[in-house]
């Protein structure tokens, strides 16, 4: 526990129905009290907990009126931080709020730090690392998908997993330390066989979790893009009669800036991440006049490639360039302005080329656009088959841990197979089920505590 109290807007600033004070620590009932009068007169601290009054803040200075407000009441230990928790909820717009936020800072507690609530959260027990992180990403998520996923996370289905992988690998390091202590003929041949059998088992579990991560990230991440093509083929048509049905939600990320303003695109779930129209219509043109080198580098860039060629030209040498260019990446190649006709010829010589799935579309008459979502949504999770709902990785940081202890798991296993010292498998699977505590954050250094909570928002 901290011995010092919290105070932040927990809103966002501007203009809005009501702002909110939140205030977590010893001193919040004593800073709540100093600053609010109960309308009824009552005391409100002698009426329980999670409850909410209403009266008025006054600048204990002066005895001025500062808001009508209403108080949030939350005692230790069942509240957001675990601490007591006091949230004044401002009627007055911006200026009130923070003006109760600079009472509640003069009568004693101290500006929150970004994520700091979730943070004592976090420190004080309530939630694991891998929860605190699905608040932010709860926060953020740009589509019904995401929010799924980090909803799960949330409720700690991610943790639970990972609790039970590191009891099965607890079960295999004390089996393995077992054969260390009573070697060979104790020890026996069965259990050999079932130490490997285990170890198997776990392999194989980590390992789909690790294949799952990547569908999970896209659903988190989205999907970088670029809609590339020659000029006046309509990428910038095509990306507004997108755009029309299917702008995903974006939220600024406080403390980032961003150097260029993106689209995001709902595809299916997926957000697809466009760089600024203005920019990609630049981008787009770019790529004839500056030639081949930057145009290898725009498509580079780009996780997904959207090529544009134009029924009405044909198939130019320019476009047949730029397929080359894009070569290997993940993408489509869309015939636009069908409605002129001439889509067919081309399809026919890019299937000569051997290039990547090709799809007709206009742009003007909105023909094709459904199945130009369905195959970029195929396309980005590869087929994959596990429904949103089932995912338990979405983040870097996990995939990663994930990845360390798969590599410790089969390092086991093979000094295991190789008859090593068993000593050698110990220190791998100790090593794996640390890797595991990374992720619900009860092995990790404080430096990746920081790192991930200074990414929050204030009063969060
Ligand atoms: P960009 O330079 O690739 O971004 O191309 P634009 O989106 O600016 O479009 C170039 C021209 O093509 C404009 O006059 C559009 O109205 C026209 N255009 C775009 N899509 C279609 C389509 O599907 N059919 C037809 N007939 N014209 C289109
Ligand atoms: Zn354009």
């Amino acid at each position: 526990m901290w011995d010092d109290t919290i105070a932040a807007i927990a809103t966002p600033l501007g203009e809005g129905g009501i702002g909110i004070v939140r205030v977590s620590g010893p001193e919040a009932m004593g800073i709540a009290g100093r600053l609010f009068q109960s309308a009824s007169g009552a005391n409100w601290r002698m009426k329980g907990s999670h409850r909410l009054f209403r009266g008025r803040v006054v600048d204990p200075a002066n005895g001025r009126l500062v808001d009508e407000i209403l108080l949030g009441v939350m005692r230790a230990p069942h509240t957001y931080t675990r601490e007591d928790v006091v949230e004044f909820n401002c009627h007055g717009g911006i200026v009130a709020v923070r003006r109760v936020l600079e009472l509640a800072l003069s009568a004693g507690a101290r500006l929150a730090a970004p994520g700091e609530f979730t943070r004592r959260a976090f420190l004080n027990g309530r939630i694991d690392l891998a929860q605190a992180e699905a608040v932010i990403d709860l926060i953020r998520a740009r589509t019904d998908t995401g929010l799924e996923v980090a909803a799960g996370q949330l409720t700690g289905r991610l943790s639970r997993r990972v609790r039970q992988l590191q009891d099965e690998l607890l079960g295999l390091v004390a089996r393995v330390e077992a054969s260390i202590d009573f070697p060979e003929e104790d020890a026996g041949f069965n259990s050999a066989d079932d130490l490997e059998c285990g170890l198997a088992d776990l392999i194989d579990a980590v390992a789909r979790l690790i294949r799952q991560a990547e569908t999970g990230r896209v659903y988190r991440e989205g999907i970088s893009t670029v809609i590339a093509g020659r000029p006046n083929v309509g990428k910038s048509s095509l990306l507004n009669a997108l755009l029309d049905e299917n702008r995903a939600i974006v939220t600024d990320i406080p403390g980032t800036t961003r150097d260029v303003i993106e689209e995001v695109l709902n595809v299916r779930g997926i957000p697809l991440r466009l760089a600024d129209t203005a920019g990609l219509r630049e981008t787009a043109d770019k790529v004839e006049k500056a030639g081949v080198e930057r145009a290898r580098e725009l498509l580079q860039q780009a996780e997904l490639v959207l090529l544009v060629i134009d029924a009405g030209a044909g198939l130019t040498d320019a476009d047949r360039e730029l397929i080359k260019l894009a070569g290997h990446k993940k993408g489509l190649i869309l015939i636009n302005k069908s409605d002129l006709g001439g889509a067919a010829v081309i399809t026919e010589q890019l299937r000569e080329m051997d290039s990547k799935p090709v799809l007709s579309v206009s742009a003007r008459f909105g023909t094709g656009l459904e199945q130009l979502l369905d195959a970029i949504g195929n396309l980005v999770l590869s087929g994959a088959v596990a429904p949103a709902g089932d995912l338990l990785v979405s983040n870097v940081r996990h995939q990663d841990a994930l990845k360390r202890c798969l590599n410790h798991l089969k390092a086991a296993r093979l000094s295991l197979a190789g008859h090593m010292p068993v000593d050698l498998a110990a220190i791998d699977l100790r090593e794996a089920w640390e890797a595991l505590g990374e992720i619900t954050g009860t092995a990790v250094s404080e430096d990746i505590i920081d790192r991930i909570f200074s990414d929050f928002c204030i009063g969060k």
